[in-house]
């Protein structure tokens, strides 16, 4: 097993985890066994309970595994399928030692950092390494070079590279090289302190990746040669993407990171033959249409809180030769009376997952604009529960109509909690979460678009449909498209004589790559590109 080690220096948000993901792409392209994981420093034991404004997105993978967004990337750059194995947060480890000290597992030790909670980390890369079907496992680790969280991580990889040898071990730094305006001048300086800041506990960088908004030059590479103790070739840069993110593999790949990478740990591979993924790269760049969705959410702001859906939304663009511009709406500040004109540019509009009251009715709004203006509507998880309440509401007339989440005593609670939540006291880890089976309806616009019967699709959610409503709902034209085998719980729901009205509980965004976009995502897409006409 070969491992690579990825660490990040000077700030974050340098696109660690995109360069990781971009080295996994062009190591499976060499014909390697690729995994990638994230080792994330906080004591959170998952990011499942941080808000999308301190963290982004939560990503679910197949077995119900809360993570770091990061891991989306991995996925969608890589065929490995991850899991809760792959995300190895601080809280995760001291939650461990913790729970062996109690056993007696340490009797008669002091517990310590060095060894009990390395040892604990070291364990886990083992494990990973003897459970998961992998030749190279690429981990990034969280935060930056000098966090005090991060030096247990730091010192157990330390420790681990002396037991498996610089031949089987490396380490990629990523830092930034940042253009000083007034001197007209890149710096070099701050990546220097960094290495040296990681040479101080006992590593040494193999490669240092330079991210950059200009050209790294001869002359700054040589520098950084020099000061960080490593040849020139090894000193890589990573300029800003013009376009889209798929083009990191391709940059990198110009600039030799791969070939060094295998050189370093002596894979013998062939040369990566790009040329579907620079095709798929140049459907993004360059399309014949374009439309505009309007993203409703109340976590608009920020970036990287609905990423997998922008993901999601590119890919089924360059599946249909079109370009998606996003027009971001915060649901917050969208009250009724001015919902036509807000919408009115959109050719569809999409409503993604979210938690708690605030901008609920904005998004109801959205709903009912969509509905009745023949708009193309997609709601993810909590968008299927909005599309519910307004369908309850306003066709039904079921005044009052709404979840449980947002009316705990409300009239008509169409959006409900099952009884085995009900008795859940613990936020972490609790919800309805990771994959499960879906029978579609027949002849339905789901049957359609995915072309089959049954479906796996991840979730994270707490509440559900209210079984309660559903005959009265359907009879009024609101069709279940989609349920569990068994059939008590509502997966998709439907409006069949509106040109796309969709909605689900669970979020395929997750399952969204670039080299296979998602059907309900291309279909959306489509339904816009027509809508536009
Ligand atoms: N808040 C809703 C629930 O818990 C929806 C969750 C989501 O959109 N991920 O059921």
């Amino acid at each position: 097993m070969k491992y690579i080690f990825v660490t990040g220096g000077v700030v974050s948000s340098l696109g660690k985890g995109l360069a990781a993901a971009a080295l996994g792409t062009l190591l499976e392209h060499r014909g390697l066994k690729v995994l990638i994981q994230k080792f994330d420093p906080y004591l959170n034991v998952d990011p499942g309970t941080m808000s999308p404004l301190q963290h982004g997105e939560v990503y679910v993978l197949d077995d119900g595994a809360e993570t770091d967004l990061d891991l989306g990337h991995y996925e969608r750059f890589t065929n490995g399928k991850l899991s809760q194995l792959n995300n190895l947060t601080s809280g995760q480890v001291y939650e461990n030692v913790i729970r062996n000290e109690r056993k007696g597992k340490y009797l008669g030790a002091t517990v310590q950092v060095i060894p009990h909670v390395t040892d604990e980390i070291k364990n886990r890369i083992h494990e990973v390494a003897e459970k998961m079907d992998a030749e190279v496992i690429i981990t990034e680790i969280g935060g930056t070079t000098g966090d005090i969280e991060g030096l247990p991580f730091l010192e157990a990889l330390r420790q681990f590279q002396l037991d498996e040898g610089r031949q089987n071990v490396i380490f990629i730094h990523a830092t930034l090289v940042p253009f000083i305006k007034a001197a007209q001048e890149l710096k070099t300086k701050p990546t220097q302190q960094s290495v040296a800041k990681l040479r101080e506990i006992g590593i040494a960088p193999d490669v240092i990746l330079c991210r950059s908004e200009h050209e790294v030059e001869e002359d700054h590479r040589r520098k950084l040669s020099m000061f960080c103790n490593l040849p020139q070739e090894s000193v890589i840069q990573f300029l800003d993407l013009e376009n889209t993110i798929y083009e990191a593999p391709l940059k990198l790949h110009e600039e030799g990171l791969d070939r060094i990478v295998c050189q370093l740990l002596g894979l013998d591979t062939k040369e990566p033959d790009l040329t579907n993924w620079r095709n798929m790269v140049d459907r993004m760049v360059n399309p014949t249409h374009k439309v505009k969705i309007a993203v409703v959410g109340k976590y608009i702001e920020l970036q990287d809180a609905y990423k997998s859906i922008y993901e999601a939304l590119t890919h089924a663009g360059a599946a249909n030769d079109c370009r998606v511009k996003i027009i971001r709406i915060d649901s917050e500040k969208l009250e009724e009376k001015d919902v036509p004109t807000l919408l009115a540019k959109a050719d569809a509009i999409l409503i993604p997952g979210g938690f708690g009251e605030r901008g609920i009715e904005g998004k109801v709004a959205a709903a009912k604009f969509a509905r009745e203006n023949s708009i193309p509507y997609f709601g993810l998880c909590l968008g299927m529960q909005i599309a519910t309440i307004e369908f309850a509401r306003n066709v039904c007339g079921l005044e009052g109509a709404n979840s449980v989440e947002f009316d705990e005593n409300g009239p008509h609670p169409v959006i409900c909690l099952l009884e085995e939540q009900k008795e859940v006291e613990d936020k972490g880890a609790s919800m309805r979460l990771g994959t499960w089976e879906a029978k579609l309806k027949k002849g339905s616009l789901a049957n359609r678009l995915y072309g089959t019967l049954e479906v796996s699709e991840r979730h994270r959610h707490r509440y559900e449909f209210n079984q309660d409503y559903r005959e009265q709902m359907e009879g009024a034209g609101f069709s279940i498209s989609g349920s569990s085998p068994d059939g008590t719980l509502c997966e998709i729901v439907e409006i069949p004589h509106h040109p796309f009205y969709l909605a689900v509980q669970f979020h395929p965004e997750f399952q969204s790559k670039p080299t296979a976009p998602h059907p309900l995502f291309s279909g959306f897409v489509k339904a816009a590109m027509d809508a536009k006409g």
